[in-house]
């Protein structure tokens, strides 16, 4: 296991262990708690456009699945290796407690830089990555979903391959196109969620006002959707980033303008309503919240001592490193971790899923208004579990969540 992934998985082992001593669980039910179900690796043959055949590797980690169906995202990364899918795999089955959502947690990944690969390649490694697994995956049994790399054109591959396989079946998969059975809002989700938990908690902070500055690092499908409903609901974006680096404009930059601008081809460090800053000044820019959006191990003990927001909502799955999460304990920034900042992706996906099982429709405005309710309970529930117990965010969310798996295990008899 390389560095990145070890610690990776030690945050979220850690995390789980902190959460079985404080609620005082057994050591038994803890590795119960803590071991995938079912891994399973593939190896995937794709004859290139040049001619030659390359074998990639593939994985899908069925972490727990006691309070529903294995669920979770299917990653196309150069990282995602076995290690590091577990690794994320045992996140989805804590965010869909902590949200209190039907389903339990699983992963998937291929070791591929997607946008080396042509579409042919992409697709023929998809559909052959999708009779790997076949047999592991169901309705009611483990669904896919988009991650970093995949997306709605991805699912709907997945769900074309499956479905030749096990006949017409939409609910294999959520995350599709919406011509497809999937559902309206669920690309916005994961973003919109972030936005609305990072306005609660920012609410809920006495040091921040009533229209918060928000950095957005990493301005891909949740960073965006994050910028515009932080500004939908009256927040201030003041800068923004991608990999090529970020703008500033301490006033608020026009994210409506940005969005046709970059629509338009245009490259982000060229717009012109902000100053450019790179990628490691746009962490430690003054603002109220900074919501990292991109990728894990961003927030690390090198640059933790610099943040000047004083709210950090984790759009990304594991931004923010153990190290890095003591500093700013120290310091007093609080944390809205990953399994609830970015719930809504999983939430929305519940409900593409519940549309697709009743083959029924649901129009925008009822995916957002339930969205909104489930992301506030959620979060409600976390802040006052963190204030009744005097403990940070993460841990509440860890409790929560671990409390709630403890109990479903002990109902459903597996240890009698
Ligand atoms: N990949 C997303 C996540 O990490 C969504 C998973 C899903 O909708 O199943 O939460």
């Amino acid at each position: 296991m390389v560095g990145q992934d070890l610690q990776m998985l030690e945050g979220t082992v850690a995390c789980v262990n902190a959460a079985v001593a404080e609620l005082g669980i057994r050591d038994d039910m803890r590795d119960v708690i803590i071991e995938p179900w079912r891994e399973l690796s593939v190896a995937l043959p794709v004859r290139m456009d040049d001619g030659a055949v390359k074998v990639f590797h593939g994985y899908r980690s069925q972490h727990n699945a006691t309070r529903g169906p294995f669920k979770g995202g299917i990653r196309f990364h150069p990282a995602a290796d076995q290690a590091h899918t577990r690794a994320l795999a045992m996140l989805m089955t804590f965010k869909s407690a902590l949200v209190d959502i039907p389903f339990g947690g699983a992963k998937g990944g291929i070791q591929v830089d997607p946008r080396q690969l042509s579409e042919r390649e992409l697709i023929t490694l998809t559909r052959r990555y999708t009779r790997g697994i076949n047999h592991v995956i169901g309705v009611s049994r483990d669904i896919p979903a988009p991650d970093l790399g995949t997306n709605a054109q991805t699912m709907a591959w997945i769900m074309d391959e499956y479905s030749a396989i096990h006949g017409y079946t939409p609910g294999i998969v959520t995350g599709k196109p919406v011509e497809l059975g999937g559902s309206e809002g669920r690309s916005e989700s994961p973003g919109r969620g972030a936005a609305i938990v990072g306005r609660l908690a920012a609410q809920d902070m006495d040091n921040i006002g009533d229209s918060p500055t928000v950095i957005v690092q990493g301005y891909g499908q949740v960073g965006s959707s994050a910028a515009r409903k932080f500004v939908e609901d009256g927040a201030l974006v003041v800068a923004v980033s991608d990999v090529s680096g970020g703008i500033y404009n301490s006033s608020g930059l026009d994210i409506a303008g940005l969005d046709r601008f970059l629509a338009g081809g245009g490259a982000m460090a060229e717009f012109a309503g902000g100053e450019r800053v790179s990628n490691s000044e746009l962490l430690e820019l003054q603002a109220d919240v900074l919501v990292p959006a991109a990728i894990e191990g961003v927030i690390t003990s090198e640059n933790a001592g610099g943040i000047k927001a004083k709210l950090i909502v984790e759009g990304a799955n594991q931004p923010t490193t153990v190290a890095a999460d003591m500093i700013l304990a120290e310091r007093s920034v609080a944390v809205v971790p990953d399994i609830l900042a970015n719930a809504g992706g999983v939430v929305v996906s519940y409900f593409e899923w519940a549309q697709n099982i009743q083959r029924f429709k649901w129009e925008l405005t009822r995916v957002n208004a339930e969205l909104e309710s489930i992301m506030t309970s959620g979060y409600r529930a976390t802040y006052a579990y963190s204030q009744t117990h005097g403990v940070s965010l993460r841990s509440a969310a860890y409790n929560i969540a671990v409390d709630r798996l403890t109990k479903a295990i002990e109902l459903r008899g597996f240890l009698k």
